[in-house]
C-alpha cells in the first residue's frame, strides 16, 4: 500500500498508519496514540523548508494560540511537536474525507444541503473573524467532514497560510488560483476579504459542480481571472433569489464592493441567527414566554407574531437536539404552540376580514382615479389577483409573491402620486402590507408544523444525508 511502512515519519507517542492525503505544503497521516486510549488522530507533517525563513518561530507561537481554540466547525488542533526537518500537528481525525470529494461524488449538492454547510462554514469564519484570524487558503480540499453518517463541516488549515506566501522567491504561484481572489493573483495585495471570495467559489462549486473559473488550459484560466467581467451564474439548477444574490455579492471582483463580513453573516440565505445551535432552544423558549404574556393580555396579533418567531428557533432546536427523548419533548411542545397559533390565527383572521373589506372600497376608488394610468391599473390588478389567490387552499406562497410584486410597483407609484390619490394609495399599500405579513405568518406556521411532524429522529444529519442521496 502506498505510503505505508517505508518512509513513514516517526513521532514520539504515536503509531502512524496510512497516508490520508497531501496538499500544497504538507502530508497528513492517520495515527493512533500509544497510550491506553488508542485515540485516533490525524498528524500533519509540514516541512520547515516550505515555510518563510522568519516564519517558523511566529508559526510556533500561532500554533500555540490555535491549540486553545475550540469550535464545533473547526478541526481541533490537539498538540504539536517539531524536529530539525518538520513540524507535526496532531489534530482531530475527520473520517468523512474532504468537501471536494463529497461534492464530486454527488456531482452537485441540493440548495438545502449547501445552505446547511454554508451556515456551518460561516459560523467558523465568524468565530475566526472575531479573533482577527484569516484563512487565506479556503477551498473544498481544506474543508473536512467529521463523518459520512453525520456530516459536519470542519474547517482545516487556517491561520497557516499567513506564513506561506502564495508567491515564492521565484514568483511562482502556489496553491490553487481557482479559489484565490483575483486581487491575490493580480495585485499580490490582499487582506481578509479574500476569504469571502473563496467562500463564494466554494458555494458556486457546491451548487453548479465546478468553480466559476474552471478552464481547459492555463491561458484560458489566466484570461478569466484577469478579465473584469461580472461572474455569470448558470441558469440551472434553479436556485432561490436569496441564494443567487449571495453568490453574486461574494463573487465581486473588487474587494471594496464585495459583501462585508458582517453583511455575509447576516445575509438572509446564511441567517446565522437561526442556525441550529446550543442556543436555539433557549431563544425559542424566551419568545414563547413573551407570547404567552401577550396572549394573556388579549393581544392576539402580537401573541401570534411572537409564537411565529419562537417557531423560527424551535425548528433549528429540533435539528440540533440529538437525544431522542428530549427531541420528543420539544416536538410535543411545538405541536402545542402550533395549535395555539392556529387558534390565534383564526381570531386575527376575522379582524383581518374587516380590513380586507375596507381595502376593497379603497381599491374601488383608486381604480376610478386610475382609469388613464395603465401602470397603476396593472399594479391594482395584481393586488386583486393576490387576494383571489389567497382564497385558494395551499396557494399562500403564490399569493404572497403576487402581493410583493404589486407592492413593489405601488410603492414606486406612491412617490409620484399627487394629493388625494396619494392618500388613497397610501392606505391601500398599508392594507396590502398587512395582508402580506399575515400570509407570511400563515406560511411559517404551516412549515413549522410540517417540519415538526416530518423531522427524522436523527435530525439534521439525516436530513442532509437523505437529500444528498435523493438526487
Ligand atoms: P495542506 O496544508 O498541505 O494543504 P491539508 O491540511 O489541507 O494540507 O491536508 C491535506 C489533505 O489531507 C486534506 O485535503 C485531507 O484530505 C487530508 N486531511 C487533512 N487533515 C485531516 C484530518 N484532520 N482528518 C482527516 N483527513 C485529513
Ligand atoms: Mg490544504
Amino acid at each position: 500500500m502506498a505510503g505505508s511502512g517505508w518512509g513513514l515519519p516517526r513521532l514520539d507517542g504515536f503509531i502512524l498508519t496510512e497516508r490520508l492525503g497531501s496538499g500544497t505544503y504538507a502530508t497528513v497521516y492517520k495515527a493512533y496514540a500509544k497510550k491506553d486510549t488508542r485515540e485516533v488522530v490525524a498528524i500533519k507533517c509540514v516541512a520547515k523548508k516550505s515555510l518563510n525563513k522568519a516564519s517558523v518561530e511566529n508559526l510556533l507561537t500561532e500554533i500555540e494560540i490555535l491549540k486553545g481554540i475550540r469550535h464545533p466547525h473547526i478541526v481541533q488542533l490537539k498538540d504539536f511537536q517539531w524536529d530539525n526537518d518538520n513540524i507535526y500537528l496532531i489534530m482531530e481525525f475527520c473520517a468523512g474525507g474532504d468537501l471536494s470529494r463529497f461534492i464530486h461524488t454527488r456531482r452537485i449538492l441540493p440548495e438545502k444541503v449547501a445552505r446547511v454547510f454554508m451556515q456551518q462554514l460561516a459560523s467558523a469564519l465568524k468565530f475566526l473573524h472575531e479573533r482577527n484570524i484569516s484563512h487565506l487558503d479556503l477551498k473544498p480540499q481544506n474543508i473536512l467532514l467529521s463523518s459520512l453518517e453525520k456530516p459536519h463541516l470542519k474547517l482545516a488549515d487556517f491561520g497557516f497560510a499567513q506564513h506561506m506566501s502564495p508567491w515564492d522567491e521565484k514568483h511562482v504561484l502556489r496553491g490553487s488560483p481557482l479559489y484565490m481572489a483575483p486581487e491575490m493573483v493580480c495585485q499580490r495585495q490582499y487582506d481578509a476579504r479574500v476569504d469571502l471570495w473563496s467562500t463564494g467559489v466554494i458555494l458556486y462549486e457546491a451548487l453548479f459542480g465546478k468553480p466559476p473559473f474552471a478552464s481547459r488550459s492555463f491561458s484560458e484560466l489566466e484570461e478569466k481571472i484577469r478579465s473584469n467581467r461580472v461572474i455569470e451564474l448558470p441558469l440551472r439548477p434553479q436556485l432561490s433569489p436569496d441564494c443567487r444574490d449571495l453568490l453574486q455579492r461574494l463573487l465581486e471582483r473588487d474587494p471594496s464592493r464585495r459583501i462585508s463580513f458582517q453583511d455575509f453573516f447576516a445575509h438572509p440565505w446564511v441567517d446565522l441567527e437561526h442556525m441550529p445551535s446550543v442556543e436555539s432552544l433557549a431563544r425559542a423558549t424566551a419568545l414563547v414566554v413573551e407570547a404567552v404574556k401577550k396572549d394573556q393580555e388579549g393581544d392576539a396579533a402580537a401573541a401570534l407574531s411572537l409564537y411565529c418567531k419562537a417557531l423560527d428557533f424551535f425548528v433549528p432546536a429540533l435539528h440540533y437536539e440529538v437525544d431522542t427523548q428530549r427531541k420528543e419533548a420539544i416536538r410535543a411542545k411545538v405541536a402545542q404552540y402550533v395549535s395555539r397559533a392556529e387558534e390565534l390565527k383564526a381570531i386575527v383572521s376575522s379582524s383581518n376580514q374587516a380590513l380586507l373589506r375596507r381595502g376593497t372600497s379603497v381599491q374601488g376608488l383608486l381604480r376610478e382615479m386610475a382609469r388613464d394610468k395603465p401602470r397603476l391599473l396593472a399594479a391594482l390588478e395584481v393586488a386583486s389577483a393576490a387576494m383571489a389567490k389567497e382564497e385558494e387552499v395551499g396557494k399562500e406562497q403564490d399569493a404572497l409573491d403576487l402581493y410583493q410584486h404589486s407592492l413593489g410597483e405601488l410603492l414606486l407609484l406612491l412617490a409620484e402620486a399627487p394629493g388625494r390619490r396619494r392618500e388613497l394609495l397610501h392606505t391601500e399599500v398599508q392594507n396590502l402590507m398587512a395582508r402580506a405579513e399575515y400570509l407570511k405568518e400563515q406560511i411559517k406556521i404551516r412549515e413549522s408544523h410540517w417540519e415538526a411532524e416530518t423531522l427524522d429522529k436523527e435530525g439534521l444529519s439525516e436530513s442532509v444525508r437523505s437529500s444528498c442521496t435523493l438526487q
